[in-house]
């Protein structure tokens, strides 16, 4: 244990959706293998299927995938993984 040096508990791992190499920092988006902004967006997803596309689900939206674009993710992944998400107009919830 003392050979490594590295910090501790910040595993390096590649996010399942964008494929960019992250920290885990958050115990929930280790769980699923997400990073930050991915697993936003899996949250927000779930909020426009609760109440449609509203706007602030929008711009978090063009926000969060800004910040993945920019760290070198990948778009198109994000937006197949998330592709209720990034389709417009957004069919009636159930
Ligand atoms: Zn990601």
């Amino acid at each position: 244990m003392a050979h490594n040096r590295f910090k501790h508990g910040s595993g390096v791992y590649q996010c399942a959706v964008c494929q960019r190499r992250t920290r885990a920092t958050v115990e929930s988006c280790d769980d699923v293998g997400y990073c930050g902004p991915c697993y936003d967006l899996a949250g927000l997803q779930n909020s426009m299927w609760d109440d449609g596309q509203e706007d602030w689900i929008v711009k978090a939206r063009d926000g969060l995938l800004a910040k993945i674009i920019r760290g070198k993710g990948n778009e198109q992944a994000v937006r197949s993984h998330f592709s209720a998400l990034f389709t417009t107009p957004i069919p009636e919830a159930q």
